[in-house]
C-alpha cells in the first residue's frame, strides 16, 4: 500500500498471474473488445499482400542501390538480378493468388505441402511483424490461424485415437478445463497441459502423436504453429482472454469437439 499525503493508493499486486514472455509488455489494462481478437479473414489477406509488396519494395530499393557497385563486378549483373526479383515477385503473387482461391474455393489448388504446412507459415509470420506495426497484431493473428486452419481442416484427415495430442495452454478458466477434459474424455485422447512451447515440443517429441490440437492465445499459437505445424498436422484452436493475458481464458469447446471428433472420433 502507497500513501500519497491525504490519499491513500491501493497498489494491487497480482500473484496470481503468471505471464507468458509473448505478453511481456502488456500495461494491466483490459485487452480491447474484453480479450477476444476475431478477425475476418480478409485482414489477413490484406496484410499478407502488403508485406509481399513491402519485401519486394525493399528487395527492389537494395538493388537500386547497390547496382553501381555490382555493375563494377559484371556488367549484366545487376539486370539479372532485377529480373530475379521480379520473378519472385511473381511467384509469390501467384502463390497468394492459389491461396485466396483455395481458401474462398471449395478445394485446395495446392499440396499441403505448398500450402498451409509450407511457405503458409513463413508469410504468416512476416505478415504478424508487419501487422505489430500498424498495432494490429492480435487481430490479424487471429485471421492469419484461421484461414490455417479452414485450410487444414479441409484436408479431412484422421488418425487413431491414441495418436492424436490435446495440447491446452496453463491459462484456462475452470469451466474451460472442465469442457476441454470433457472432450478428451468422450474420444479418449490424451491433454497435456504445456507451461511453455519449448515443453510442448518436448511432449510432441517424447509421445509422437501423428496430429495435434492446440489451445493457445494468437501469440503463443503463432510460434507454436511456426515451430511443429511444418512437421505435424495441427489444428489451433484460439482462446478469448476476459480477464487479460495468462488467466481464465475461454474457448469455443463446440469447435474442440468437431476437430476431436473429426480427427479421431468413430473409429
Ligand atoms: S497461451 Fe495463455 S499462458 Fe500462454 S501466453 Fe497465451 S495467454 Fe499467456
Amino acid at each position: 500500500m502507497a500513501v500519497d499525503g491525504a490519499r491513500t493508493q491501493l497498489i494491487r499486486i497480482e500473484t496470481d498471474r503468471r505471464l507468458g514472455h509473448e505478453w511481456d509488455e502488456w500495461d494491466g489494462r483490459p485487452l480491447p473488445g474484453g480479450g477476444d481478437f476475431s478477425a475476418p479473414p480478409g485482414l489477413f489477406f490484406g496484410f499478407a499482400a502488403l508485406t509481399i509488396a513491402l519485401a519486394m519494395g525493399i528487395l527492389a530499393a537494395a538493388l537500386y542501390l547497390l547496382a553501381p557497385r555490382l555493375a563494377l563486378l559484371s556488367a549484366t549483373l545487376p539486370v539479372v538480378l532485377g529480373w530475379g526479383i521480379a520473378a519472385v515477385g511473381g511467384i509469390a503473387c501467384l502463390w497468394l493468388a492459389l491461396l485466396l482461391l483455395s481458401f474462398y474455393g471449395s478445394a485446395a489448388l495446392l499440396p499441403e505441402r505448398l500450402l498451409e504446412r509450407g511457405p503458409y507459415l513463413q508469410v504468416m509470420n512476416a505478415t504478424s511483424r508487419v501487422a505489430r506495426f500498424f498495432g494490429r497484431r492480435d487481430w490479424v493473428e487471429h485471421a492469419a490461424i484461421d484461414v490455417y486452419n479452414t485450410l487444414a481442416e479441409r484436408r479431412g484427415r484422421r488418425v487413431k485415437k491414441g495418436e492424436l495430442l490435446v495440447l491446452i495452454p496453463r491459462c484456462l478458466s475452470k469451466e474451460t478445463l472442465d469442457g476441454v477434459l470433457a472432450i478428451a474424455g468422450r474420444y479418449e485422447v490424451p491433454v497435456f497441459v504445456a507451461t511453455r512451447g519449448q515443453l510442448a515440443r518436448r511432449v510432441i517429441r517424447e509421445r509422437r502423436p501423428r496430429a495435434v490440437v492446440a489451445v493457445a492465445c494468437e501469440r503463443d499459437m503463432m510460434t507454436g504453429l511456426r515451430d511443429v505445424a511444418g512437421k505435424l498436422p495441427v489444428l489451433g484452436l484460439t482462446m478469448q482472454l476476459p480477464n487479460g493475458p495468462c488467466r481464465d481464458a475461454v474457448v469455443d469447446l463446440d469447435v474442440m469437439d468437431r476437430w476431436v471428433r473429426a480427427l479421431a472420433g468413430a473409429q
